[in-house]
């Protein structure tokens, strides 16, 4: 074959094969574009779409009332809005970068925040340091990255309003304390001068001496009470001592209302775990709880009707729980009866002399919040209730 035609073929066979290469790789390289063309686009949306979400927190966060801070699972914070940075008395924007501990100053809200981490939301008070002493609530939520939303509430005013009435109603009882008092003896003098009187008073008369001498008690106790409210309120006022066993406590308190309970014909009982834990309390507020729980029990109860106090551990609580099988407490006013002067549905109470205040169990739930434990009730209307308390076992130290 002419060498000439043998090298135009060869080139062509080359041509074909480089043909087919280029082709293939073209493909290749085509769609190896194609795909970081894609990547680019997502990645561009997605950084996109991060920024777009960032700038919508940022201006709803700018836009709200109360502070807020969002911080991330190593409690940076990565977002603060104005009204946060107003609050906690910093520059604009100078609290992002910064932990927890640097822009609160305080240790409760690093351990609030980490109990939401744990546990999905937590609440803390506190003060600032400075002239105006604001105080701000701060409520801290998990979010769903791994770090948490914080709100800040500056309650200083209302804090000032409670704190205008307490020393009203603290001064009011004081004022009222002592004309009440010989009030009430007075007219138990009287009472007792009708019933030797001779010859005899009139029995309407009578009568009405004694309303007047039960009337005057109720005052009177209505007025202490109020003044207990308002002096635990206020604080310091719980003397808490270490090693209080609650069990002889409990039974003691229940024994001071023995002779109460057999006019009302109920049967009173005791149930004390052996080697109960101690606790650190106020003995002498913590009887005055379980008399409270034990006389309501009682007054609840119907003739015959039997009412036991039971102290036993609980995890790392002791728990007294005082229960009866009385006229129960609608569900609707269960989370009510702790407050001040709420009286459930009164027509089911028994008739007692001078009723009751509506103070007690507000009373209660004070001094033993003010312990670090919890008071709560359950209760079925027409079997019966128990109100129980918890109080942390006293640790080593
Ligand atoms: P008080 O007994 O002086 O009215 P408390 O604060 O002790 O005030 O109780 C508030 C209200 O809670 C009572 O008026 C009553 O309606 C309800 N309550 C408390 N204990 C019981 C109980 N064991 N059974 C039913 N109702 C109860």
């Amino acid at each position: 074959m002419d060498p000439l035609v043998v090298i135009a073929l060869a080139l062509a066979v080359l041509a074909v094969i480089l043909g087919v290469l280029l082709g293939r790789s073209g493909t290749a390289l085509r769609e190896e574009r194609a795909r970081a063309v894609r990547q680019a686009r997502d990645l561009d949306e997605g950084s996109r779409a991060a920024a777009v979400e960032a700038e919508v927190r940022d201006r709803f966060l700018e836009a709200v009332g109360p502070g807020v801070l969002v911080v991330d699972p190593d409690l940076r914070v990565t977002s603060a809005n104005p009204a946060a940075h107003e609050l906690l008395g910093r520059s604009a924007r100078s609290l992002i970068g910064r932990t927890v501990m640097e822009a609160f100053l305080d240790t409760t809200v690093e351990a609030a925040v980490r109990t939401a981490l744990d546990a999905g939301s937590a609440a803390t008070e506190i003060r600032l340091a400075g002239p105006d002493g604001t105080v701000i609530v701060v409520r801290a939520r998990r979010d769903g990255e791994g770090g948490a939303w914080l709100f800040l509430d500056d309650v200083s005013e209302l804090r000032r309003l409670q704190r205008i009435r307490t020393e009203f109603i603290d001064n009011l009882s004081h004022e009222l304390r002592t004309p009440l008092t010989t009030v009430s003896l007075l007219s138990e003098t009287l009472a007792r001068e009708a019933d030797a009187a001779d010859p005899p008073i009139p029995p309407r008369m009578r009568e009405r001496i004694t309303k007047v001498e039960v009337e005057t008690g109720h005052l009177v106790q209505m007025v202490n009470e109020l003044l207990d409210l308002s002096r635990i309120e206020g604080g310091g006022t719980l003397q808490l001592v270490e090693g209080v066993d609650l069990g002889p406590l409990a039974v003691d308190a229940t024994e001071r209302l023995r002779l109460f309970a057999e006019r009302q014909g109920v049967d009173l009982r005791t149930v004390v775990e052996p080697d109960l834990p101690r606790v650190t309390g106020d003995a002498a507020r913590l009887g005055q709880v379980v008399v409270n729980l034990v006389h309501n029990a009682v007054k609840f109860s119907p003739d015959g009707g039997v009412v036991t106090v039971g102290v036993s551990t609980w995890g790392d609580d002791v728990v007294v729980a005082v229960e009866d099988h009385g006229v129960g407490i609608p569900r609707a006013a269960q989370d009510r009866v702790f407050e001040r002067f709420y009286k459930a549905d009164r027509a089911r109470q028994r008739p007692e002399p001078g009723g009751g205040t509506g103070l007690g169990l507000a009373i209660a739930r004070h001094v033993i919040e003010g312990h670090g434990g919890r008071i709560w009730v359950e209760s079925e209307e027409g079997v019966g209730s128990t109100f129980r308390f918890a109080l942390p076992i006293a640790g080593p130290d």
